[in-house]
């Protein structure tokens, strides 16, 4: 009799292994920034300490604010790009980053049952190429708003996916449902926007405050407009293609 093999579970989008070389550099990318922000943190509260008062304590609110503000817009901008260009078979980016999103479109709960390594991990990534080059070359006895800024900033985008899943789990606790009922973190009801049809607006995912500035402005259509023209060369862009349906997703269903 033939041995049998363990294949990975069936995914929405084909089998996917999670292999251990992506859980090892989730595992690097964690640990570095940990490093990294610790650093820069210290190195912020030094500064600030020197200079405590009234208008530091302002300053300090306005560039911690800027960072919320642009946390949830960044987390707009990454959302509606892996929804709308390229598939999981594009090289760097398919299997690590678009493949998470796409899945969500067919299966919302599926992040819902993840580790927090799994869930978070990527977002911890993509922190790096901000928060290094800032501890690193970064004067904070001269620019300490800018410091709080990207600290402020990446705090936000590290919690980006632990919010989202939040907003569609049936239960959270206590003090995760008073931020979501005051705007603080995404909303399951503001997030359900972004899954109803026909799915082209709502894509920030943190706070969502940019979603109803940004729709009021026509932003998500330009948007998608410029995807659509740049996917021309990205094979499987859905941008390109326009049916939900070659996303693995039937029509009237729900996306991510
Ligand atoms: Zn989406
Ligand atoms: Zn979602």
């Amino acid at each position: 009799m033939a041995p049998t093999v363990d294949l990975p579970p069936k995914r929405a989008l084909g089998r996917y292994s999670y292999p251990t070389s992506h859980r090892v550099i989730e595992l690097v990318a964690m640990a570095v920034y940990v490093g990294a922000a610790s650093v820069l943190a210290r190195r912020v509260g030094v500064e600030l300490w020197a200079r405590a008062g009234l208008g530091t304590a302002l300053a300090v609110a306005v560039a911690a604010f800027a960072g919320f503000v642009a946390a949830d817009l960044a987390s707009g901008l990454v959302h509606a790009l892996c929804d709308n260009l390229g598939s999981v078979d594009t090289p760097v980016v398919g299997q690590k980053f678009i493949r998470s999103f796409r899945e969500h479109h067919v299966d919302p709960m599926d992040m819902t049952r993840g580790d927090f390594v799994r869930v978070n991990a990527d977002n911890f990534l993509a922190c790096l190429p901000v928060v290094v080059p800032t501890v690193l070359w970064l004067d904070v006895a001269r620019h300490p708003y800018v410091a709080t800024f990207v600290l402020a900033l990446s705090l936000v985008v590290i919690m980006t996916n632990q919010i989202h899943k939040w907003a569609h789990m049936p239960e959270v606790p206590g003090a995760v449902r008073a931020l979501q009922r005051r705007g603080l973190i995404l909303s399951p009801e503001h997030h359900q926007v972004h899954h109803t049809a026909p799915f082209d607006t709502h894509y920030c995912i943190t706070s969502g405050i940019t979603n109803e500035p940004l729709a009021r402005i026509g932003f998500w259509p330009v948007l998608l407009r410029g995807c659509r023209w740049v996917g021309r060369a990205l094979p499987g862009s859905p941008a390109v293609v326009g049916d939900p349906a070659d996303l693995g997703v039937e029509a009237g269903s729900e996306r991510s």
